[in-house]
């Protein structure tokens, strides 16, 4: 089924939205990273572009792609870093949207793969407790997405050792919020562990913070959310 052409409109500007965001709050420059949203009920995205230069970027630029990466829009070719969105979306079929950044501070946890401990209660509200490292993997392979997937568990993040961070959300703003959310806190990580031992919150303080992620935040679906508990 195609799209109508107000509906394709509002997907592109959804991304371009999305990727002017991640761009104005320094998360990527021109050349890395990328944002894209499902197409509903379709094994479909938009997605920024190759060699994306987010000061310029245009919504007749945002491609439209089936997930096995086929071009269904004219013009530029999608990022190369598709098959980490496909990973996800396939998975999570609440997963509306999906930033993947090289942001500084992130980067340089995910260089000495250094996990993002529980250091704010937010950060089990928005991106579902402790943000794991997913095992280095070359960029724009289908492993990437598999071995991210992986690391990311129940999350709504996860941080790629020596490349950078991929995060979902329900919606753009969701997803926005979380690319933001984990370079705060690896700012936040890098310098409390300047000034001495870095503390986390107690585990048996998650569970309201947990509840509360579980029905606003998860894109995990239900029904992997209670087969991944009958696991524990
Ligand atoms: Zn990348």
């Amino acid at each position: 089924m195609s799209l109508t052409e107000k509906k394709e409109k509002e997907y592109r500007k959804t991304v371009l939205n999305g990727a002017k965001e991640i761009f104005n709050a320094n998360l990527v420059e021109f050349g890395e990273g990328n944002v894209s949203i499902r197409v509903k009920k379709q094994e479909e995205m938009f997605i920024t572009p190759t060699q994306n230069d987010y000061s310029t970027l245009k919504l007749n630029e945002i491609v439209h792609i089936y997930f096995d990466g086929t071009q269904l829009s004219k013009g530029r070719p999608a990022s190369s870093e598709y098959r980490l969105h496909t990973s996800v979306y396939r998975a999570r079929p609440k997963a509306k949207c999906i930033i993947h950044t090289h942001s500084v501070y992130a980067c340089m946890l995910a260089a000495v793969k250094q996990k993002i401990p529980v250091i704010l209660e937010e950060m089990i509200f928005f991106l579902g407790g402790e943000i794991e490292i997913a095992d280095y993997t070359p960029a724009g392979t289908h492993e990437i997405g598999e071995v991210a997937l992986k690391a990311m568990g129940d999350k709504n993040g996860v941080l790629l050792a020596n490349h950078g961070v991929l995060v979902c959300g329900k919606n753009m703003k969701s997803a926005v919020k979380n690319a933001k959310l984990v370079e705060k806190l690896s700012q936040i990580y890098w310098g409390a562990a300047q000034i001495g031992k870095v503390q986390s919150v107690a585990p048996e303080y998650w569970q309201k913070w947990l509840d509360l992620y579980k029905v606003m935040n998860s894109t995990v679906s239900q029904k992997k959310k209670s087969k991944s508990k009958k696991l524990k």
